[in-house]
Parts: structure tokens; sequence; C-alpha cells
């Protein structure tokens, strides 16, 4: 029997939630254990510097921020296994099935996070940290007094443009229907706002550039009429995909796969915590990743003491 074969906690995905949990959960003298399936870090390792993350003031690489909080959370006990969560059972104690076999829980704590939804085009891939972005809050600020775009027409890319709007030049919504889907005062907002233009019925058919991004091959898709557009960044804003589809049958989930947790980060199922940018109303921020990990380590621990 491996030791790891039953747990108190058991943690879901090696992120900044995953890891502060393991930091918190182990400090607390719980026996913790966490599963990753990839690297550890989380998607901060595709981050070429944090510059938002308290501590920190002349910025961090995403890679050195990430091996920081593991060898900080293994420091105090935490476990860590390579191998991937297929499922989770409930029984006398919750079980999971990996590739490594089966772990006996107390507890879980979910932090296996979301990942951007990509439009699929050429250039998105090999562009990608190269003009191309998905977070206007960690890249924004190299954009200062340059044209950038943003395409998607939900909250987070009015969001994103006004956010923009304080570092950038000038910034185009690209959004491939005639009407914005995020709420009215967003939408408001972006219509006063002097230095965003609205690009209506577009979508981007290609990203454009040798070493960085140049300019968007863009498409109407109401007349098919293809023009250029010269950018020097393209931020993505076309929603997110939480992975949270093992944990389906187990918690309750949002209309868009998000799971629902309360403030403490307890789901719909006892000793079930989620944290980090899997669960619903996620500020999707490393900073805030962390904070929910360290209080879905101290729910573990009243639930099970
Ligand atoms: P979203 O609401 O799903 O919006 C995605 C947008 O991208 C939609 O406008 C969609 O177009 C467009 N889109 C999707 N696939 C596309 C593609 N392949 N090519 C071009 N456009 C594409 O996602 P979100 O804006 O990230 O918001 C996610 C959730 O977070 C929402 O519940 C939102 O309310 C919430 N949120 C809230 C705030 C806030 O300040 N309160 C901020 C950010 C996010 P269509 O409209 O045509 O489908």
């Amino acid at each position: 029997m491996a030791w790891y074969d039953s747990c108190e906690v058991v943690i879901i995905g090696g992120g900044p939630a995953g890891l502060t949990a393991g930091l918190y959960a182990s400090r607390a003298g719980l026996k913790s254990l966490l599963l990753e399936r990839g690297v550890s870090g989380g998607q901060i390792v595709n981050a070429r510097v944090v510059e938002n993350y308290p501590g920190f003031p002349e910025g961090i690489s995403g890679p050195e921020l990430g091996e920081f909080m593991h060898r900080q959370a293994t420091k105090y006990g935490l476990e860590t296994l390579a191998t991937e969560a297929s499922r989770v059972s409930t029984g006398h104690t919750y079980e999971v099935s990996t590739t490594e076999g089966i772990i006996q829980a107390g507890s879980i704590i979910i932090a296996t996070g979301s990942e951007y939804r990509k439009l699929g085009v050429i250039g998105e891939e090999r562009l990608s940290g190269h003009g191309v972005s998905y977070c206007a809050t960690c890249d924004g600020f190299f954009f200062r007094d340059r044209q950038v775009a943003v395409v998607g027409g939900g909250d987070t890319a009015i969001t994103d443009a006004l956010e923009l709007v304080q570092h950038c030049r000038k910034v185009y919504i690209i959004h491939r229907r005639d009407q914005l889907r995020a709420t009215k005062a967003l939408q408001e907002k972006a219509f006063s706002q002097p230095k965003i233009e609205l690009v209506w019925n577009t979508v981007v058919d290609e990203i454009v550039g040798d070493r960085m991004l140049k300019n968007l091959r863009l498409r109407n898709v109401r007349t098919g009429r293809s023009s250029n557009l010269e950018v020097d960044g393209l931020f993505v804003a076309v929603g997110f995909k939480p992975n949270s589809q093992v944990f389906s049958q187990l918690v309750t989930l949002d209309e868009a796969g998000f799971i629902a947790t309360d403030q403490l980060m307890q789901t719909t199922a006892p000793g079930i915590f989620a944290a980090g940018d899997v669960r619903q109303n996620s500020f999707r921020q490393v900073i805030t990743a962390a904070g929910d990990g360290a209080a879905a380590a101290n729910s573990a621990f009243k639930y099970l003491y």
C-alpha cells in the first residue's frame, strides 16, 4: 500500500489555488496530497512576467513564481503526485480514480482551473505571447500608447477594452454579431469611450506577423469582404472553458460549467471544496486563486475536525 492510498485532503490541480491550498492544509497538519497532470504552477507558467502579485515590486517570471509556490507548499509536508484524476466517487470516504490507482480522501479540494477559449485561427498559437494575449489585466501594460484589438462581445471583452484604454492609444472591439452580449452598463461605458471603436459582424481569419503581431486579417460575415487591421496587440476574450467535466456528477455547475461555491469555497457536496478559476465568479487572478486556496484548506480542516 502506497502512503498516499488514504489521505485527509486530496487537492486536484497544481496551480496557485491548489498549491496554496496545499500549503495551508499541510501547515494545518493534514495529510495532504496534490495531484497534477501537467507542469506545476498552472497557467502562470505561460506568463513571461507577473507584475501584479504582491511582494515582487520588479515583477517575477511566471515559471519562477510557480516554482516558488511549489517549493513553499512541499516544505511543510504536502506530497505531490504526477497523475490525472479521472473520476471521483462517494462512499464512506471519497475515492479519486487516477492513473496511479484509487486514492481514498476524507476531503477534496478541486483546483483544476480553466482554459482560455481560443479562436483557432492561423497565427494564434505562434504569436501567443508575441502580441496575442488572453489577459488584459496581465499584459495591457505592455501596450502603452499602442493600438490594440479585443475580440469578443461578452463581459470579459468589454471589461478588457475598458481596462486597455487606460494604457493604449486606440482599442478596437471586434465582434462577430451586431449586438454585444455584455451587460448594458458595460456596453454604455464602452460606447461612450472615445478611444474604443466597435467593429461589428466581423471575425478574425488570420493573425499575421513574423516575430511579432503586425496585423489582423478580418472578414465581415455579412458581406464576406476581407480587410486588414494594423494592431500591435490582440486580446482574445471569447470565453473560458472550466476544467470541471470530471466533477459534473458530483457538484453543481453553472451553465458555463463553473463550480458553484459559497464564500468559504464549499461546493454543493459536503467535504468537497473548489478554489481558483474553476469556480463560479472567480476574478481569475493569481492572487485571488491563492486566496481561494487558503480558504478552501481552512474549510477542509473545519470539515474534518
Ligand atoms: P462569454 O459571456 O461566453 O462571451 C464570449 C464572447 O465571445 C461572446 O460575445 C461570443 O460571441 C464571443 N465568441 C465566442 N466564440 C467566439 C469565436 N470563436 N469567435 C469570435 N467570437 C467568439 O464569456 P466572457 O465574456 O468571458 O464571460 C464569462 C462569464 O464571466 C460571464 O458569465 C460573464 O458575465 C462573467 N464576467 C463578468 C464580468 C463582470 O465584470 N461582471 C467580467 C468578466 C466576465 P456571441 O455573443 O456571438 O456568442
